[in-house]
């Protein structure tokens, strides 16, 4: 294909905008991976990242995408047949499922429908049903990038202190990491798995693992067996700079010019200016939803996530052929329907380094196409986003 003049704008949610300072991070030789030089700069993005994490407990960084992060948790918290709760949100939870079936576990699921977040008196009504404490882990992804859906974390771990549950709470927040406020210490999370991709503007390469006390304690004999995703490879009373291999040090350069970016804005900053974009970006879909255009995947307002928005097509319209004309013709590329949502939904990723003049050119280019295509919708879509961002 022929190249399209000017930036391609890049709104998929993950990955996302690589700043250029980050970029030119990477830019640099190997270095000794064993020297105190490049060990200091790991340690200091550990403390760091934990800072994101919003945890004092440990964290493991493997050298992975976030299936990596996925199958780390598991393997080190379950044993062979135990039984996990994974309820369903979309296509990452079913995922997520579909690798802890693969690795030998009993997947119990909390029925859902995609477009509402998890539901929590099913959750609460399951757990505490299970009274001789058969579920050992609850699984929850915080921000379905399928569905544009954001669960409420600190409510799942109500449920199971209601319950009295004893379970492990995992939690995937490979697309709120620093994009959507997550509090590990606050909200007792067990495991939080994320991603270098996102949030935090990287290169995708390392999962990152915050993992509690309680959970690195309740490690037993007998667990999923597993070597290179061993916590207590990198536990930090052994050693918990050492990767079983070589460490990757450019993508840690990266690490720490990303996160100077993330704290010259202020993390809260950071969270502030994704819902900030996250609102105009609701205002523009919601002017489009009128006359029968395109509307929110996510049914509830209160659930609309911060970093992506799902949009479901008008019937008769294919998702797919408008994303492409955006991309082909606009430059803009968008993120697709994923699994049964394919054709059906498009999806605005508005996570990472991204500002409102940004933010208007996808916006424009999105209600632009919508017109070319003779897609029933509702106008000023883009007026209400410039009216919602001149008012806040
Ligand atoms: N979980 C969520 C919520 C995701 O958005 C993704 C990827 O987009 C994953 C898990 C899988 O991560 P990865 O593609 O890095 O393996």
């Amino acid at each position: 294909m022929s190249r399209l003049p000017g930036r391609n704008f890049f709104f998929q949610p993950g990955p996302t905008n690589i700043p250029d300072s980050v970029l030119a991070a990477m830019h640099r030789p190997s270095v000794d991976f064993n020297s105190p030089g490049f060990r200091t700069l790991q340690g200091n993005c550990h403390d760091r990242l934990k800072d994101i994490f919003r945890t004092r407990q440990h964290l493991v960084v493997h050298i992975a995408n976030g299936h990596g992060a996925w199958e780390s948790a598991m393997a080190n918290t379950c044993a062979p047949g135990d039984h996990v709760l994974v309820p369903e949100t979309g296509f990452f939870s079913t995922y997520w499922a579909k690798l802890c079936t693969a690795i030998g576990l009993d997947v119990e699921t909390v029925p859902g429908d995609w477009q509402d977040g998890i539901d929590l008196e099913r959750l609460a009504e399951t757990l505490r049903q299970d009274q001789d404490g058969r579920l050992k882990a609850v699984c929850v992804v915080q921000n379905e990038t399928s569905t544009g859906v954001t669960n409420d974390i600190a409510a799942v771990r109500a449920a199971l202190d209601a319950a009295g549950h004893k379970a492990l709470l995992l939690v995937d927040t490979i697309s709120s990491l620093g994009s959507i406020d997550f509090r590990m210490d606050e909200w007792g999370v067990d495991v939080a798995v994320g991603g270098s991709q996102k949030g935090l503007m990287l290169p995708v390469g390392l999962s990152f693992t915050c993992v509690s006390e309680r959970a690195m304690k309740s490690r037993r004999n007998g667990l999923i067996p597993h070597h290179y995703w061993s916590w207590e490879e990198y536990a930090p009373q052994q050693n918990r700079f050492i990767f079983p291999g070589t460490a990757p040090t450019q993508i840690f350069e990266a690490m720490a010019a990303a996160l100077d970016i993330i704290e010259a804005e202020g993390f809260d900053n950071v969270l502030a200016r994704h819902h900030r974009l996250a609102s105009a970006t609701r205002a523009a879909v919601t002017a489009w939803s009128a006359n029968g255009g395109p509307q929110f995947f996510a049914r509830r307002q209160d659930h609309r996530s911060n970093s992506v928005t799902a949009i479901q097509m008008p019937a008769g319209h294919d998702a797919e052929a408008f994303r492409n004309a955006c991309a082909n013709e606009g430059n803009l590329s968008l993120g697709g329907g994923l699994g049964p949502l394919n054709g059906k939904v498009f999806r605005i990723g508005h996570l990472g380094d991204l500002n409102e003049a940004m933010l208007f050119g996808a916006l424009g280019v999105i209600e632009m196409q919508l017109r070319r295509q003779n897609i029933p919708h509702g106008p000023g879509g883009l007026q209400a986003a410039v009216e919602f961002l001149t008012h806040s």
